[in-house]
């Protein structure tokens, strides 16, 4: 019965990608089904209801690699049946489509996401070819970068501890500076390893080896020491900022963390107000207690502490509730791009205003162009870091980029009043 409703169709062209397109709509399935054949798709299956399809997707072995979804159905809607390929551990790609609010494909796209579904975009219907081609694009750029990030998730446990342990492990710093007159305000330490073969090594490849080995901790406590030996480096020639430092929540498992800052502050001879730790959350904690201890701990000393990401699924609003935050940044993702986007200006000013509300410092991530710098300046964001102002650089290479910073300021100070937001 399920069967009859299903037709299989199959195409001369060469993508080999096997594909499953879902809609109740007769019309629209084959509109979908025309294009993607002038695409060159090779096996398309369409259904028009979603038991149907399930019927097809029997486990992960099913052979489809990409299923379009309405979200609008009678029986099963895109939403249950995001549910049921959860079940189904379906590992291919996932395309939405709907004639719905872009806000509620937003929510959707961003709900499978969650449930761990590879979504490679959302379609408004109806769908032209150019939206299409636009999302195959995306998607094998994807499929390319998650190849390029699996082989890059190479290193073994060991070869990262030996990095830590020899000293191949750099620092380099992104200035963040003050919008309201380009001052700068601080840097952010982000660890690169200066591998002897590879060349230098970006974080993405070594801090989750790092944390998953169980070595995060002699990770940080590298980081940490010649960050604050940096500053008072910096500091002695008579620039005095605040040095930041990110900090998993995975290091603050063990209560001596707090120990070990604030003995790498006195051998520096540094006060505790020049550090700030950006508390960076990348898995769920086991007891929340112990990094609630050590964070109030720092702050009571002194130390600032910073949410990072905030406004991503792991800063959430319970961590700014328990735990004394002294700055709040505002993730990239909610940055570049704010101005000419409704959403994300949403999102940003929100998370501006409770900044203000709580008197906490705010920092814009992502600053990427002048656009971006100029609406957060308009809204009245505390501090900028991003490509715009600066990329992260190694500290000798500091002092030329504050002398070229110091010619732009005056040009990027001048936001108009009453400038349109
Ligand atoms: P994060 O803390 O969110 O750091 C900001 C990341 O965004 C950095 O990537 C930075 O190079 C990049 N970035 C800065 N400005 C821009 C911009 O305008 N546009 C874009 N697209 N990106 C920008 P990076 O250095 O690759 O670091 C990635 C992540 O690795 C960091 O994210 C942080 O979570 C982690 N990480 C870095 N150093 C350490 C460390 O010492 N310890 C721990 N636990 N994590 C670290
Ligand atoms: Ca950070
Ligand atoms: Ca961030």
């Amino acid at each position: 019965m399920m069967a009859a409703r299903c037709q299989r169709t199959s195409h001369s062209a060469t993508p080999e990608m096997k594909t499953l397109l879902l809609d109740d709509e007769p019309f629209e399935l084959q509109l979908l089904e025309h294009h993607l054949r002038r695409l060159g798709f090779d096996e398309v299956v369409a259904c028009r209801s979603a038991r149907a399809a399930l019927d097809l997707l029997p486990g992960a072995d099913s052979g489809f690699e990409l299923i379009f979804c309405d979200l609008q159905m009678p029986d099963i809607d895109g939403v249950e049946l995001i549910r049921h390929l959860r079940e189904l551990n379906y590992p291919g790609g996932l395309i939405l489509v709907s004639g719905e609010d872009e806000r509620i494909l937003l929510s959707v796209e961003q709900l499978a996401r969650s449930r761990g579904l590879n979504v490679l975009g959302a379609l408004r219907k109806p769908i032209v070819p150019a939206d299409l081609a636009e999302v195959l694009l995306r998607h094998n750029a994807r499929r390319d970068a998650a190849a390029d990030a699996a082989a890059a998730c190479d290193y073994a446990p060991e070869r990262v501890a030996a990095a830590i342990f020899n000293g191949e492990l750099v620092n380099h710093y992104q200035p963040k500076v003050d919008l309201l007159d380009g001052t700068l305000a601080g840097v952010e330490t982000l660890v690169r390893w200066q591998h002897p073969h590879d060349g230098l090594v970006f974080p993405d490849r070594f801090v989750e080896v790092a944390e998953r080995s169980g070595r995060i901790d002699d990770l940080t406590s590298v980081v940490l020491a010649e960050a604050v030996r940096q500053a008072w480096q910096w500091r002695e020639t008579g620039l005095d900022i605040k040095v930041a430092v990110n900090v998993s929540m995975r290091s603050l498992a063990s209560l001596s963390f707090a120990e070990l800052v604030l003995a790498e502050l006195e051998r520096a001879h540094m006060p505790p107000s020049a550090l700030v730790i950006e508390v960076t959350e990348t898995a769920l904690m086991q007891d929340p207690r112990a990094p609630l201890d050590i964070l109030n701990r720092l702050r009571l000393k002194g130390i600032g502490l910073s949410i990072d990401d905030f406004g991503t699924g792991n800063a959430s609003l319970a961590k700014l509730r328990d735990i004394p935050f002294s700055e709040l940044k505002i993730d990239r993702g909610f940055v570049h791009g704010a101005a000419a986007n409704r959403l994300l200006r949403a999102i940003t000013e929100t998370s501006l205003g409770m900044a203000k509300r709580l008197g906490m410092t705010s920092v814009a991530e992502g600053v990427e162009d002048r656009s971006d710098w100029d609406f957060l300046s308009a809204i009245g964001c505390d501090q900028a870091q991003g490509y715009f102002i600066a990329r992260p650089m190694p500290p000798e290479d500091f002092p030329e980029w504050a002398a070229d910073w110091q010619e732009r300021r005056p040009g990027l100070i001048a936001c108009p009043a009453g400038m349109a937001v």
